[in-house]
């Protein structure tokens, strides 16, 4: 019997009604391991309603004793690894690793988070007029939802919810549908580590779920990570409910190769930002562009061997480097890339298709895959393929290597592998790019800097966790103050400025 994955409402597993259900697959295998509950909209209206009356008491809580609860969660995270990235691979694919490496990033979240009294101190100034002061507080907007991707089912939830909780709302994170147990055994973690019933609810389902809480008033703020056509969507129909809405989207990043560049080095960082976690990452490098013919065929050179070599293997071999992709939906339309790749005249330097593991036959694996001549108007540069597919693109200089990252219409990351100093900084400075890696292939902020891309790889004014996350789950209040001891101005009929009072 396959289990099923319910929702966690009110601090505890709440059975769906809905009568839908959604298959979970194990993508090594390809059978169903569990069935997921799609909530109706009347679910999802439950669980903001139970966010909604945990809010004042969670909001009036000392932000020390939030800290407490978040300290004793962090503490049950670590202790409970083994379990929870077995858990993750077993619905992801991704090798063991990759996961506690994944849960690991994500705790350092929580980390950050409990120290977040101290960024909620806020301002004072005194006596901005005579015996008048003024100070601001971050106050936190209400009740906030997120909606997270398959691809990181630990760690991008937790890039919210540990930041908006400890800003003091509450919160309800509707995971991605094709791995949702993850989260749902965190969340039991939280509330085993006291965490008031009400404060974190989970709410499983797809388009009706989501568009419950993008239309729902009792909603304060939407927290989006996933594709740019879903990400626009909910950016556009949650501002027009009113909402404050960030949503990180897609992304197609460049990895430059100057000719200086240590060879070695940058084909070490490009077998593991293009084909780690099957290529699956917002912030894999899918693109790499050689400046130089010299330089390009030297690293193809380099690369295909490795490409080649990659072992591809279910998380349950320890030496697996690249598991399967999440479905037979994601599969189908790499290789249709890779057909369209061909087609377009780019040349397949290592093709990946004809991958077969005894035993796992029906999974959903795929090896890697290598492209070289890959120019600007082809689909597999244009679009995100999200998959084991590597495009080396030929660049003759440096001008127009930073052209092509610059007209590309994502821009989550990019990076630059050199020696020359002036390229770097110049890279650094031109890129219009979120986050850059400088000889670093992927440039993930550390969890008390923020991440987030520009161009349509973000819609929003906030990236998130760091300052950024607790700037987006507060609001500014600022506080004019003056006691009856002060001087006495009479009637006041025109503005003035502080010096005057
Ligand atoms: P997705 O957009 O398909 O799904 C994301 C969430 O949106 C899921 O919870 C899903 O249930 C929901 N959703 C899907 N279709 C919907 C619809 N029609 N209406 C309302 N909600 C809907 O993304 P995915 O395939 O799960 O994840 C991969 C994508 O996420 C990639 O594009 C990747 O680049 C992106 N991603 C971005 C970042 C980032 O920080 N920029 C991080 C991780 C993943």
């Amino acid at each position: 019997m396959t289990k099923t994955v319910h929702h966690f409402i009110d601090g505890k597993i709440t059975l769906g009604k809905s009568g839908r259900m959604g298959d979970v697959f194990n993508p090594a295998t390809g059978d169903v391991t569990a069935q997921v509950a799609l909530a109706t909209a009347d679910e999802v209206r439950m669980a903001i309603a139970s966010a909604t009356k945990a809010l004042p008491a969670w909001a009036a809580m000392p932000p020390a004793r939030r800290t407490q609860i978040m300290f004793k969660f962090r503490d049950l995270l670590i202790s409970h690894t083994e379990e929870i990235a077995t858990l993750l691979s077993a619905e992801h694919g991704k090798t063991l690793p990759d996961a506690k490496g994944e849960l690991g990033r994500g705790i350092e979240v929580v980390e950050f988070a409990c120290g977040i009294p101290h960024l909620l101190k806020g301002e004072y100034s005194e006596n901005v007029g005579t015996n008048v002061d003024s100070y601001s507080v971050r106050q936190p907007v209400g009740v906030v939802a997120g909606i997270t991707p398959f691809n990181f089912p630990a760690m991008v939830p937790m890039w919210m919810y540990p930041v908006a909780l400890m800003c003091g709302n509450t919160f309800i994170l509707k995971p991605s549908e094709r791995d949702p147990s993850v989260v749902l055994r965190v969340a039991e973690l939280l509330s085993e580590a006291g965490l008031p019933d009400g404060v974190l609810n989970v709410i499983n389902g797809d388009k009706e779920a989501v568009d419950t809480l993008l239309t729902d008033p009792g909603v304060a703020a939407i927290s989006f990570v996933g594709s740019t056509t879903i990400g626009e969507y909910i950016y556009k129909t949650g501002c027009a409910h009113g909402k404050r809405v960030q949503a990180l989207c897609g992304a197609k990043n460049h990895m430059v190769v100057m000719p200086d560049a240590d060879m070695e080095q940058a084909t070490d960082a490009l077998i593991g930002a293009g084909y780690g976690s099957a290529g699956e990452r917002c912030m894999a490098i899918s693109v790499a562009v050689a400046v130089g013919d010299e330089a390009a065929d030297e690293l193809v050179k380099r690369l295909a061997p490795r490409v080649q070599a990659l072992k591809v293997a279910p998380y349950t071999d320890p030496e697996s480097e690249l598991g399967p992709v999440i479905s037979r939906d994601s599969l189908d339309r790499i290789k249709g890339y890779i057909d369209s790749g061909l087609e377009a005249g780019a040349e397949l330097v290592v093709d990946g298709r004809d991958v077969s593991l005894q035993g796992y036959e029906n999974g959903y694996f795929l090896g890697g895959c290598l492209f070289d001549r890959v120019t600007k108007d082809m689909d597999i540069y244009k679009d995100e393929i999200f998959g084991p597919v590597l495009s080396v693109v030929r660049a003759k200089d440096y001008d127009e290597a930073l052209g092509l990252v610059n007209d590309h219409e994502y821009g989550n990351g990019a990076a630059i592998f050199t020696r020359d100093g002036d390229a770097a900084r110049s890279f650094a400075n031109q890129a219009k790019i979120g986050m850059i890696g400088i000889n670093v292939p992927i440039p993930v902020p550390v969890a008390y800097h923020s991440f987030g891309g520009w161009k349509r790889s973000l819609f929003g004014d906030h990236h998130i966790h760091g300052m950024e996350g607790v700037r987006f789950y507060t609001k500014l209040k600022t506080m004019t103050t003056r006691w009856p001891s002060g001087i006495r101005e009479g009637a006041e009929f025109h503005f003035k400025r502080g010096s005057e009072h």
